[in-house]
Formats: C-alpha cells, sequence, structure tokens
C-alpha cells in the first residue's frame, strides 16, 4: 500500500532551530556578556564575523542562484535576498505564535529545537562565560517550548568543567527539557567524547532519560590552525557542506566503540541534519574493525557494534532521497525527517513538495516511521499531528 499522492502529509521535524533575540544576553554582568557570541554581517551581505571569547571567525554567507533546482533541491529565498533578509522575514525563529502559523501551512507537527547563535557556545573557553552563558540561552529555549506541547528544545550544556556539565543536565532535566545539545566535537582542548573524561555525562544523560542530540556542523573551531571545515577556492562550497557531515558520524562512532551506549542501554542518540545512509554504512565498518581487528579491541561489548546503532542511534535528514531506503531496504529503523526551519538550508517554502517527492509511493508504513514513529519514540509526550 502506498500513500500520499495528492494530500496534505504531516511530518515531525528532527531539525529545527530557534533564533535568539538580540538581547539575550542582555542581564548578564558586562565581563561575561562581552565574552559570548556576537555576530556582525557585513555591509555587503557577503560574510558575518563571530566575536567570541576573545577569537574572531569570519563566515561566508551563503548565496542563492536564480533557478535552482526545485523539490528535493528547491531555493526557497528570491535570488537578490540576503541570508539575514531571509531569516528576518522568518519571524518564526523567534516568536512562538507565527512559528505554529508556519509550521501548520509547511505540514510541520512536533519538531526537535536547537539554537542558532548558540551554537557557538562551544567555542567559549572559560568556564565561567559558558556556564553563564548556556543559563541563558537555555532560559529562552524552555520559555519558548512552553509555548506548545510541539516544541522539544534542545537545553545547550557546558563543556569546560565535567561537573558543570553534569550540572547542567541534571538542571535541564528538572526543568523540563527532554534534549541535550551536544557539538560533534568537544571543545578545543578537551578529550574526544571516547575518552573516561566524559563518562559522568554519559551516566547524566542515562539518569534523566535525555536524549542526547547531536547537530551537525558543530565542531569547534581553532582560529589558528585549519579545521578542515572551511575550505575556500575550488569546489569550497560543497566540500564544506559534506565535511560538516561526518562529524556525526564520528560521534557515534566514538560513543559506541567506547562502550558508552553498552553500558547505558537507555541512552538514546539523535544526529540531525546529516543525512541517514551513513548509519548502516558506518554499522559495517565497526563490525568489520571489532571482528577482523579483535586482538586490539577494547572494552568488549556485549553486542555487534551495529546492534547499539541501529537500536539507540538516531538520524533526521531533509532532503537526502537516498535517506528513505536506509529504513526499508537497509533496515535501520531510526531514520526520521527533519526540516531545518527556519535555515537557509533547509525546507521552509517547499516543505510539501518535498515530502511528496521523498514518500509519494512509498509503502505507508515506512512512510510514518521515517516521519512521525521514529520522533515519537523518542518524545513520546508530543502529541500526534492530525490525523495520523
Ligand atoms: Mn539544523
Amino acid at each position: 500500500m502506498t500513500a500520499h499522492e495528492g494530500t496534505k502529509i504531516w511530518t515531525n521535524s528532527g531539525d529545527s532551530h530557534i533564533m535568539e533575540p538580540p538581547d539575550l544576553f542582555d542581564s548578564l554582568p558586562e565581563d561575561v556578556r562581552e565574552r559570548l557570541p556576537r555576530s556582525v554581517k557585513d555591509p555587503s551581505g557577503e560574510f558575518e564575523t563571530i566575536y567570541i571569547d576573545g577569537q574572531e571567525f569570519r563566515r561566508d554567507l551563503p548565496k542563492p542562484k536564480p533557478g535552482e533546482k526545485k523539490g528535493l533541491g528547491i531555493n526557497a529565498r528570491p535570488a537578490d535576498s540576503t541570508e539575514d533578509d531571509f531569516l528576518n522575514r522568518i519571524l518564526g525563529g523567534n516568536d512562538p505564535a507565527h512559528r505554529l502559523k508556519d509550521l501548520d501551512g509547511e505540514g510541520v507537527w512536533g519538531e526537535v529545537i536547537y539554537p542558532s547563535l548558540g551554537i557557538w557556545t562551544f567555542n567559549i573557553r572559560t568556564p565561567r562565560v559558558v556556564k553563564e552563558g548556556v543559563r541563558a540561552l537555555n532560559e529562552f529555549a524552555l520559555d519558548f517550548q512552553h509555548k506548545s506541547p510541539r516544541f522539544v528544545c534542545t537545553a545547550s550544556i557546558p563543556l569546560i568543567d565535567i561537573d558543570d556539565a553534569v550540572a547542567e543536565v541534571r538542571r535541564a532535566s528538572a526543568a523540563g527539557f527532554a534534549a541535550g545539545f551536544l557539538p560533534t566535537r568537544p571543545p578545543i582542548g578537551r578529550p574526544e567524547w571516547n575518552d573516561e573524561e566524559w563518562d559522568p555525562l554519559w551516566a547524566a544523560f542515562a539518569e534523566t532519560g535525555m536524549v542526547i542530540c547531536f547537530h551537525i556542523g558543530t565542531e569547534p573551531h581553532d582560529p589558528t590552525q585549519r579545521t578542515g571545515v572551511y575550505y575556500r577556492g575550488r569546489g569550497g562550497a560543497v566540500l564544506n557542506y559534506v565535511e560538516t557531515t561526518y562529524g556525526g558520524q564520528r560521534a557515534v562512532t566514538q560513543l559506541i566503540a567506547c562502550g558508552a551506549l553498552d553500558r547505558h542501554p537507555e541512552l538514546r542518540v539523535l544526529v540531525s541534519e546529516g543525512g541517514a545512509t551513513w548509519g548502516p554504512f558506518i554499522a559495517d565498518r565497526m563490525n568489520e574493525g571489532y571482528r577482523q581487528h579483535s586482538a586490539g579491541v577494547r572494552p568488549v561489548l556485549s553486542k555487534p557494534p551495529s546492534d547499539f546503532l541501529f537500536e539507540q542511534v538516531y538520524a533526521s535528514f531533509q532532503h537526502d532521497a537516498s535517506a528513505v531506503p536506509a529504513n526499508w531496504a537497509m533496515g535501520w529503523k531510526n531514520v526520521m525527517w527533519g526540516s531545518d526551519y527556519p535555515h537557509f538550508e533547509g525546507t521552509f517554502g517547499h516543505t510539501q513538495e518535498t515530502l511528496h517527492e521523498l514518500f509519494d509511493g512509498v509503502d505507508a508504513e515506512v512512510s510514518h516511521r521515517i516521519r512521525i514513529g521514529a520522533f515519537q519514540e523518542l518524545f513520546p509526550h508530543v502529541p500526534q499531528p492530525p490525523g495520523e
């Protein structure tokens, strides 16, 4: 049986964002506030500079071309607009009522909601600055979440001091967060996610039942070194975009290989915006490494690595046509759809067209699982979309 042809499709989103208001940090002491992330757009519209904790990062702003492919790859912006104009027009970034109107129009029901400017907090190196900045971000996110049962906001976590990290997970859970946001790589100078240092953090996520949410493209940047994420010149745009997807795969591999998901079978991990076909591929690679290099493997796991990936890891995608068969042909049931609203590379303005291209003619059970079921498994408190 197939579904959807000619009808409105409802979906949940495993990848959405709020846009922080410019006065978010105003109530903090000046010595903290001046070190928190601040974006200054160049008048040319070509790039922005992010100032954060004594560092500066320049980021090129994407420019659409007229007449780009529609449907799976449509570009919803008028060709002459800058990203700033576009985002300003999408008031739903920080106005809940406007947002719900947009979501209803697009057919998007529940959302996992990440910060936008808050992504840069992982570049902060001063413990007190990150701790207080994250508190302000989380207060704003929690207030936003209270506006609708459809919003699942992610709590930002301060990662310079492990005790601060654990305390914020517990505090966030008690305050009502069901998800915590981590960067795909820890802050510069901190060990990788497979290190023993982070064990108390995984235990805190497990104990609270909060979902660990990795959003791709969130690796902290070292301005003194080439990080690999900022290619310039030939092929740069595509190289940068594809490069961002690897971080989520690495984070998941680290959590499985170090035994964190084995020690905490109740832990659930979501990787947002990085496609989904990588899941079965990484599962195969991990199994091969685990088996063919068994002499050097530690810790020994209670099951093959692929079992942890298939059972405890989820991934959201927006346009990737190959993500749908990752469910029905490769058996990864935890693939879910995500809009990336209100970001430029997301589906705002063409969500229904994208959903029809992805799901028309697809088995109804598979379609339902990817649009609704996988999300609902992680966040069962979110009500059902209309008619589903
Ligand atoms: Mn996103």
